[in-house]
């Protein structure tokens, strides 16, 4: 499997069930019909995000992992992905926006821990 598909891969098998939860606990009211349309919309986002590094720094020469590809940024992302979750979320529980970008630092997440067992590892 090439490491593009193995980002993808693992973002969405990691994201998507995590959206998925968080919505199913956070919302005022659950409906499967809502869960579907936000699983739908995340999945683009969980993908951007799973590919988002790799975009941003491509993976031409070994030596290609910068800012994008830190422990600083994985940092960044993490606490962003918790604010979302656990103060956004929440509180605007009944839209349907906070999921898809929650969805996108997910998927840029998956992509940090999965760089980070690699030999080169991150920054
Ligand atoms: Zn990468």
């Amino acid at each position: 499997m090439s490491r593009r598909l193995t980002h993808i891969a693992g973002g969405l098998f990691f994201g998507l069930p995590v959206v998925g939860l968080v919505y199913y606990f956070f919302a005022e009211e659950f409906s499967y019909f809502r869960l579907v349309l936000i699983i739908g919309i995340s999945i683009v986002c969980v993908f951007t995000g799973a590919i988002f590094p790799d975009i941003i720094e491509r993976p031409t020469n070994p030596d290609h992992r910068g800012l994008f590809h830190s422990w600083f940024m994985l940092s960044l992302i993490f606490i962003s992905a918790f604010i979302i979750c656990f103060v956004i979320i929440p509180r605007y529980g009944e839209k349907l926006f906070p999921y898809p970008v929650f969805g996108f630092f997910l998927g840029y997440l998956s992509h940090l821990l999965l760089d980070s067992t690699t030999k080169s590892s991150l920054r």
